[in-house]
């Protein structure tokens, strides 16, 4: 038996799900058999866990020092967007939608946390976000 973090993409939940074998988790989804044990949507998938990712690479020196560059690169991104950008926290949906839908902030830039499913909701009201990695400034 083999256990998996399943995650799903409409409601963000995880939960844990057991298989025979990682054989048996690709056949149940394919054949949609796999729904979320919170709200019935088939967009289950697997999580990725960092990690078991990093042990994977059998952590090569370089491999290392491509995750710092990425990291660093990403640090400065972060440092970008706070200077350029107001924090709206988990508040990000609803700004978005008001300066969508008000012309007079249309120059306003914000961020913060949304979850898939406000996401998505924002894509079909034609609201475009982007999304990227966030790292904590104590991780080096
Ligand atoms: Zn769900």
């Amino acid at each position: 038996m083999i256990k998996y973090k399943l995650i799903c993409k409409d409601c963000n939940n995880i939960f844990d799900s057991w298989f025979s074998n990682s054989k048996e988790y690709e056949k149940l989804k394919k054949r949609k058999y796999l729904n979320c044990h919170f709200c019935d949507s088939k967009k289950v998938e697997k999580t990725l866990m960092a990690p078991n990712v990093l042990n994977s690479l059998e952590t090569k020196k370089k491999d290392i020092n491509k995750i710092k560059e990425i990291k660093s690169k990403l640090r400065e991104f972060k440092k970008f967007i706070k200077d350029n950008f107001q924090y709206v926290g988990d508040n990000f949906a609803r700004e978005a939608r008001s300066i969508h839908y008000e012309p007079k902030k249309k120059n306003k830039a914000i961020y913060g946390k949304a979850s898939r499913k406000e996401i998505e909701d924002l894509k079909q009201e034609g609201i475009k976000t982007e999304e990227f990695p966030w790292i904590e400034d104590k991780e080096n």
